[in-house]
C-alpha cells in the first residue's frame, strides 16, 4: 500500500528532509535479506511487517491478528531466515516448524521462504497431504532447517520418525483460526507439546476466538499482540501513497506535491473547519487557486466553491468530511489526506472520490506522529 513519491513526481528539492518512510533496513534486517527483498520488488514493509519483524528479531513471542493479504508470511519468514542464518545452521534437523492449515498455504510459504532466503544458507522444506509422501521423506532425510507442514502429514511423518523435534527453537502457527475450523486443534497441541520448551512461538490468526486465545495462553510466553486489517476494500484504480511527516511540515509537503502539474483537480481533507481555512489561506499565499468548504460556510458559499472546483477555476478544494458528503465532482485526479480520517471507512470513502469511472487517481496520506494509531486501523 505504501509508496514513496519520487523526486520527479513532486518536483521538490527539499522533500527528503522531512519525509521519512520506514524501510526494511530500518527494521534490523541484514544485507542478504534486503538483497532478496529488493530482487522481489518489495520496497516498503506492510504494517504487520513493520511491527512484527523487529519484535520477532528481538526474540519475543508474537500474536499477530492478520489475514492473508497483509504480508504476514514475510512478517514471520524474514526474521526466522535471518536468525537461523546468523546462528549458522547445518541443515540437519528442523530448527523452525511452521504449521499451516492447507497444502496451498504450505506451498505458498515454502515458495516465499525460498524467495526471501535466496542469499542465506538456510534449508527449507515443506510436507503436506494429498501427494505421495516418498519425496517428502527423501527431503527430510537430506535435512532441513525450516520445515513448513500441514498438521496431518506432519504427524504421519513424525510418527514414522522421519525427523526429530529436538533442535526446534522456533514454532509458527499460521492461520490458527482456520486450523481450528478444520479440526486441527488437538493435532496442534500434540505437536507443540513435543517441542522443546525453550523456544520462540509465533501465532497468526485472522480472528481471535476463545479457543485460539487459550491456545496462545498455553503456548506463548508474554506475547506481544499486534492487530492489522487487510487493505482490500479500496479501488485498484487509485494509487495510494503514504508520507510520514511532522505536523508542522504538512503544509510544505502539500505545496510541493501541488507543484506537479498532473495535480489538476485536487481534493484535500482536513480534520477541522479551522484547518480547512488555514490550508486554503496558505495555498493562496503561494498563488495556488483554492477554496474551502465546511460546516461554517453558508449554502451559497459552498455552492460557489463547488462550482469553481468543478469548472476548474480553482484547482484545489479543501474540505472536512461532513462538508464533502455532497460533492459529486468527476475527474478528481488526487485526494490528499492532509489529516488522516478518524475511521478506516472514512479513508475508503475519501479516496474513492478519485479513480472513478475507469480513470486512475492518486491518494496521498500524510501521517504525523500523533496519527499513527489511526493509520494502523486503516
Ligand atoms: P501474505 O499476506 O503473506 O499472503 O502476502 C500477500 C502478498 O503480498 C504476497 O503475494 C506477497 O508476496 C506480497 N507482499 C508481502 N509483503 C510485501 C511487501 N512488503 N511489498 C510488496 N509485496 C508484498
Amino acid at each position: 500500500m505504501k509508496k514513496s513519491l519520487t523526486k520527479q513526481s513532486i518536483g521538490s528539492k527539499v522533500h527528503f528532509l522531512y519525509i521519512r518512510m520506514i524501510t526494511f533496513s530500518d527494521l534490523g534486517l541484514d544485507a542478504s535479506i534486503l538483497k532478496a527483498l529488493s530482487a522481489a520488488n518489495y520496497s516498503t514493509p506492510t504494517p504487520i511487517q513493520e511491527q512484527a519483524i523487529p519484535l520477532i528479531l528481538s526474540g519475543k513471542d508474537f500474536l499477530g491478528i492478520a489475514q492473508t493479504g497483509t504480508g504476514k508470511t514475510a512478517a514471520f519468514a524474514l526474521p526466522l531466515l535471518q536468525k537461523l542464518n546468523e546462528q549458522g545452521v547445518n541443515g540437519n534437523a528442523p530448527k523452525a516448524i511452521i504449521l499451516t492449515p492447507t497444502r496451498e498455504l504450505a506451498g505458498q510459504i515454502y515458495k516465499n521462504l525460498n524467495l526471501y532466503g535466496k542469499y542465506v544458507e538456510v534449508k527449507c522444506g515443506a510436507i503436506f497431504g494429498g501427494v505421495n509422501e516418498r519425496p517428502q521423506i527423501q527431503m527430510l532425510k537430506k535435512g532441513v532447517d525450516i520445515l513448513v507442514a500441514t498438521p496431518g502429514r506432519f504427524l504421519d511423518l513424525f510418527r514414522q520418525k522421519c525427523f526429530s523435534l529436538k533442535s526446534v527453537r522456533y514454532c509458527v502457527l499460521d492461520e490458527a483460526d482456520r486450523m481450528l475450523d478444520m479440526g486441527f486443534l488437538p493435532d496442534i497441541e500434540r505437536i507443540v507439546n513435543q517441542m522443546p520448551k525453550e523456544r520462540q512461538t509465533l501465532l497468526f490468526s485472522a480472528t481471535l476466538p476463545k479457543q485460539i486465545e487459550r491456545l496462545a495462553e498455553q503456548f506463548l510466553k508474554n506475547p506481544v499482540k499486534v492487530e492489522v486489517t487487510p487493505p482490500a476494500t479500496t479501488s485498484e484504480n487509485v494509487e495510494q501513497s503514504l508520507f510520514y511527516v511532522q505536523r508542522s511540515q504538512k503544509q510544505e509537503l502539500l505545496k510541493n506535491i501541488l507543484k506537479d502539474d498532473t495535480c489538476k483537480r485536487v481534493l484535500v481533507f482536513t480534520k477541522t473547519k479551522f484547518g480547512a481555512d488555514r490550508v486554503c489561506k496558505e495555498l493562496r499565499k503561494e498563488d495556488i487557486a483554492s477554496s474551502s468548504i465546511h460546516g461554517d460556510k453558508s449554502q451559497w458559499e459552498r455552492e460557489k466553491a463547488l462550482k469553481r472546483f468543478k469548472t476548474g477555476a480553482v484547482r484545489v478544494l479543501v474540505a472536512t468530511d461532513v462538508a464533502s458528503r455532497g460533492i459529486d465532482v468527476q475527474d478528481i485526479t488526487h485526494v490528499i489526506n492532509y489529516d488522516l480520517p478518524l475511521e478506516p471507512d472514512g479513508y475508503v470513502h475519501r479516496i474513492g472520490r478519485t479513480g472513478r469511472a475507469g480513470h486512475t487517481g492518486s491518494a496521498f496520506s500524510f501521517c504525523d506522529a500523533d496519527e499513527k494509531p489511526l493509520l494502523r486501523n486503516i
